[in-house]
This record gives C-alpha cells, structure tokens and sequence, in this order.
C-alpha cells in the first residue's frame, strides 16, 4: 500500500502540493501536549500560508507569527486571533504598521530604533499605544546554511546586545510604545539542542541585567527554527517538540508572570507536504542521465536558493534504480531538484515525490517564466 492516493494522483494536472492533512493534525497535538503551560506558541506563516491548513492551525489554538501585513490579514480572516499575533520583520511599511495596529496584534518585534521610533509615531497618530518586544541578535551559531542563520553578529536581524540599553531606554522616552519584552530567532533548520542551550544561558544573563537595572517585563520570545529530518521522512515524521519544549521550560529562569513564546513554522508544516510531478523526458547526456520534470525551482525553491536536498521517489515504478539528475524545465541551471539521485527506473508520466516540502514550498512558489503557479490537493 502506497502512502499516497497513486490513482487519484495520476488524474491531477501536475505539478502539484500534496498535504496529509491527518499528519498536519498529529503534529499540531504533538505541540500542544508538550507546549509549556502558559506559553503561546506562534506560527510563522511564511513557511506555509495555504488557507486550508491555517485553519486547522489556528483550530488548534496556535498564534500566529507574521512578517508582513499581507500576512496579518490572512492570519486574522484565517481564524488566528489578534491577541495571539506577533509581528516581526526588519522592513516594516508605515500601511503595514497602520494595519497591525488597527488590528490589535499582541506584540511588535522591533528590529531597530528607526522601526521603534515610526510606530511610536503611528501608534501616537492612532490614539494607541503598541506593544513592542526588542529583538535582540544573541551572536549564536545555529550551524545552518549562511542564508538562514540569523543570529550571528553584524546582519540585518534584531539588535546588538551591546546597544540593546540604549534602545531600551529610547522605548522609555517615547511616549506611545510600551515594552512588553524581548525577542530572539537565531536560524532555521536547527537540528542540535546545542545552539538552543545557548540561547537559554543568553537569555538568562540578560534577565539578571534587566533585573539588575530595574526592568520589568512579561514577554521572551525565543522564535523558532527547530529542523525537521529531510532524509527520513517516514522514520520522522514529527519533530521532537518534546525534547525542544523540554529545554526551554527547564532552561530559562522565568520571572514571575513572564509568558514563554515560540514561532516554529518549518517544523509544523514541513513533512505533511509533497510536491508531485511527472517525469516528462529521460535525456541521456554524456556521463549523466537526467529526469526532466514538469515541475521547477518555480514550484519549489530551496534547492536553487539554498542547495538544499529533499527525498526524491519515483512513487509509480517499481523498476530497478538508476542514478539520475532530476532537473525541472525553467531556464536556469540552478533550476535543479537533486543530482545522482537513485530513482526506480524512470519512464515518461511516472510520478515523482518530492518530500518533506510542506515549509518554504508553496509559499516561495513564483511565476517566472509565466508559469502557473503549482495546485495544491489535501489529503480530506
Ligand atoms: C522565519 C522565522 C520564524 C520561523 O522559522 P522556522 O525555521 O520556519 O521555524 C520564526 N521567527 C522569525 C522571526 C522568523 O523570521
């Protein structure tokens, strides 16, 4: 028995999304057992935005974490709740911050001091006062590809802990912003703890320094970034959230009254997607055979942008394997899903599964090349 509905497959226009939305389910009551009481937990929209699956998200009684104002209109429309909404980024638009606080989100994540000082502008000019927490850059090697690590010193993200009192202090002169806390994201696809425990001792010794210095606040927010295995994906389909919850609930020293925050989005999302696409041509070249599919770094990205690998299967052959270089049709050599890749014999029409593609597929896809974007078929 195939994991996937091989029948129903074969009579859908390719390529397409595939959500076992029963997975997507199980993972979701996997966090919430293992959440820490009293903490929220957020979901980052950009890894995964598909409507269908935002409800059942926000049904679960997650919160949502936005990077856009775009996003903020569809987490609200979505079901997610205001109260639960974060709003991070470091480019926000005056419209965007208007929305947001039209709105009523939970919190602002502040990423400088020019940012602060126009939504405390904003917020002034709508009669309000908004919630800001400051993100700070905590200099820690997530130990993932230089595109996704966001901790490290001297990028565009957050705020350098040696200038952090300062801005501090500007939260404190301006008249229409209220501190709510603190904030810290350092990457993406973390697969050790380590980095995390790092994170908790950063956080510990700013909480003595705040205390130190009088500051009182009920917001730490530690981001996300928990990896998901892209190798195994039917030996791991749910990330350990136990493990990860575990550390910080046990590593942080919180403060009376202090709620813990999280923003995992790959890691909710990522196994319960597939992208399949047909074989459309075996080309045999000099050394190498390639697979061309009718899909492309338009449909699925991260492997262009960031060379990263995703389990290929060819879901419709049972043939013995051969070695091939999966390739797509864009106009682009970067445009390339996986080479020496061993697939069962690959014929013209044969299915092909690219898993573990629920995070940063369809919400990167594109229509370079005026391509249709890719369709999307849920499991119920
Ligand atoms: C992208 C992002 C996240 C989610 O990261 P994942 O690796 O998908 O868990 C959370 N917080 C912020 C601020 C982000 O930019």
């Amino acid at each position: 028995m195939s994991k996937f509905p091989i029948e129903q497959f074969r009579s859908t226009v390719t390529p397409f999304y595939y959500y076992d939305m029963a997975l997507l389910r199980r993972t979701l009551a996997e966090v919430c057992a293992h959440a820490p009481q009293e903490s929220v937990v957020h979901y980052a929209l950009k890894a995964n935005s598909n409507p269908a699956l935002l409800r059942v998200i926000s049904a679960a009684g997650l919160g949502a974490d936005c990077v856009s104002g775009g996003e903020i209109a569809l987490a609200v429309e979505c079901g997610f709740t205001p109260k639960k909404i974060v709003y991070s980024g470091v480019g926000k638009t005056d419209r965007e911050i208007r929305l947001a606080l039209s709105v009523g989100i939970d919190c602002f994540n502040v990423e400088s001091v020019a940012e602060l000082n126009v939504i405390d502008e904003l917020a002034a000019e709508a009669g309000v006062t908004a919630p800001v927490a400051v993100r700070v850059n905590p200099h820690i090697d997530a130990h993932t590809h230089h595109y996704i690590t966001t901790g490290l010193s001297e990028n565009k993200f957050g705020i350098d802990i040696s200038q952090l009192w300062d801005v501090v202090e500007q939260v404190r002169r301006l008249s229409h912003v209220r501190l709510r806390g603190f904030h810290f994201h350092i990457g993406s696809q973390i697969v050790s703890m380590q980095p995390y425990r790092a994170l908790c001792d950063t956080i510990n010794k700013l909480q003595d320094e705040l205390e130190h210095r009088g500051i009182v606040t009920d917001y730490i927010n530690v981001g996300g970034g928990l990896g998901v295995d892209y190798e195994h994906p039917d030996e791991h389909p749910i990330p350990d959230f136990g493990s990860y919850f575990e550390l910080f609930a046990q590593g942080i020293n919180l403060r009376e009254g202090q709620v813990l925050h999280f923003e995992p989005g790959r890691s909710i999302v990522c196994q319960c997607g597939t992208l399949i696409t047909r074989v459309l041509y075996i080309k045999e070249g000099l050394n190498k055979r390639f697979a061309i599919v009718d899909a492309g770094m338009t449909d699925l990205m991260r492997p262009a942008l960031y060379q990263a690998a995703h389990k290929i299967e060819n879901i419709t052959s049972q043939g013995v394997a051969f070695v091939y270089d999966v390739v797509g049709p864009i106009c682009e050599s970067s445009d390339s899903f996986g080479s020496a890749v061993e697939l069962n014999e690959a014929r013209r029409g044969d299915m092909i599964a690219i898993r573990s593609t629920g995070a940063y597929g369809e919400s990167m896809a594109s229509r370079y090349n005026s391509r249709e974007l890719p369709g999307v078929m849920l499991s119920e």
